[in-house]
Order: structure tokens, then C-alpha cells, then sequence
């Protein structure tokens, strides 16, 4: 019996069948992955994610890194290589994926103002790098945050602190959007938040369709922001 399988593109004669099943795996990670899927709002977390602490994850990290380059051929005795796999371990841990860990998660402190009271308040252009989750390579955005205060007030920095937050992780975008949404939400208690992320996505960019030009656009509108006047008003805020 002949087997054949659509793999990038290629049809490759396979007379394996346990090889066929991982093909077939490998082919729906493919596309999974180029079509971004999105599973649910919360970022997938082992329950003991935590029991190992940060250096234990930078060791095991560094090993395994230094396998990855092995296998690819790296002569891993040359001076400007040697130190990669400590200094991936210790960006994932402490810079790139910090995030993950809610230990990081930023202090909101809320202050009273009444003056703001009904107010829309719009932090614009808060640039960030996040990776993407099915390629760990870099998304690179902006996002545009709001929200109408009920009274309560958060320090405009804090705005970027949480976008920052989620940022750093394997994130899909339309996640990391909702995400940034209900901390806001949670943050200043108060329904009416607006989230817009304009993003590039270096999977997409990079390799793949190599599109450079593109880029990705979600968004996330509650409480008086389904409204279509204030959505625009927040809208006209962004520059959009
Ligand atoms: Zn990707």
C-alpha cells in the first residue's frame, strides 16, 4: 500500500505507518500553527508550574538550549557561542517569558478621583515585543488602551506595566488582547475598557508566507465601548 501526505507543500512517499501518524501530526502542527489557533483565554499552564524556582529553570533551559544548538551543528567551544544557551536560559526566565510568572504580575494601586469621574482615559501607543506561541519568534506592537473610570484612577504607567505583563509570554494575539482587557477591567473596576493592538508578527514576516508588510489588527470593546460614538471617540484618541 502506498501512503502519501501533504507535508509543507511536498508529497513524500511514506511506507511507515507509525511514520505516517507522526507525519500527519507534524502536518497538523504546521497548520495550526500558521493559522494561529487560539484555544482559550487563559495562557495553558501546568498546575506545578512554580514548584521549580527561576535559577532551576535557567539551568535546565541552558542544557537543553545547548542541545538544541548541538544538534544543529554549533561548535559550542567558540567564545561567541558558549555563553548563548546561559543567556537564552536567563532572557526566557527573567525578560522574555516573565510574564508567565504571576509573581510579576504588576501592583495596581487606585487612586480617588472624582474629577475623572465618566472620563475616558486613553494611553496610546505603548509599544511592546511579545512571542508568538506556535513559532517562538517576536511579535513586535503597539497597543492602545482605555477605559472609563467610575471613580477610580490608576497611574497611566501602570497601563503600560500591564500590557508589558502579558506581553511576556507565548502569547496568539487575540489572547494576549482579551487578557490586557480584564486586567484593565479588574484594575480600575470598571466595565468600560477598550483594548486595540496593532501588531507585526515575525512568523508571518520572517519565514512562512514572508509577508513583511503585514500586519495584525485585534481588538477588544466592553461596557460603553460597544457604543459606537465612544468607540469612535477612543478610536480618534489612537490616531486611528
Ligand atoms: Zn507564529
Amino acid at each position: 500500500m502506498e501512503n502519501k501526505i501533504k507535508l509543507n507543500g511536498t508529497k513524500i512517499k511514506i511506507e511507515n505507518p507509525d511514520l505516517l501518524d507522526t507525519l500527519d501530526i507534524y502536518a497538523q502542527y504546521d497548520a495550526e500553527g500558521d493559522n494561529h489557533i487560539l484555544t482559550g483565554i487563559d495562557t495553558p499552564m501546568k498546575k506545578n508550574a512554580f514548584d521549580v524556582d527561576d535559577e532551576t529553570k535557567i539551568k535546565g533551559i541552558e542544557y537543553h538550549f545547548r542541545e538544541i544548538m548541538e544538534l544543529l551543528g554549533l561548535d559550542l567551544t567558540d567564545d561567541s557561542l558558549k555563553g548563548t544557551p546561559y543567556r537564552v536560559a536567563k532572557m526566557y526566565v527573567k525578560e522574555i517569558f516573565s510574564g508567565l510568572n504571576p509573581a510579576n504580575r504588576p501592583d495596581v494601586k487606585l487612586f480617588d478621583n472624582k474629577y475623572r469621574y465618566n472620563e475616558m482615559l486613553v494611553e496610546k501607543d505603548i509599544s511592546f515585543y511579545s512571542n508568538c506561541e506556535h513559532h517562538f519568534v517576536p511579535i513586535i506592537g503597539k497597543a492602545h488602551v482605555a477605559y472609563i473610570s467610575s471613580g477610580k484612577v490608576i497611574g497611566l504607567s501602570k497601563l503600560n506595566r500591564i500590557v508589558q505583563y502579558y506581553a511576556r509570554r507565548p502569547q496568539v494575539q487575540e489572547r494576549l488582547t482579551i487578557q490586557i482587557a480584564n486586567e484593565i477591567k479588574a484594575a480600575v473596576h470598571s466595565e468600560h475598557v477598550a483594548v486595540l493592538i496593532e501588531a507585526t508578527h515575525l512568523c508571518v514576516s520572517s519565514r512562512g508566507v514572508q509577508d513583511v508588510s503585514s500586519s495584525t489588527v485585534t481588538s477588544y470593546y466592553s461596557g460603553k465601548f460597544e457604543q459606537e460614538s465612544t468607540r469612535m471617540e477612543f478610536l480618534k484618541y489612537a490616531g486611528k
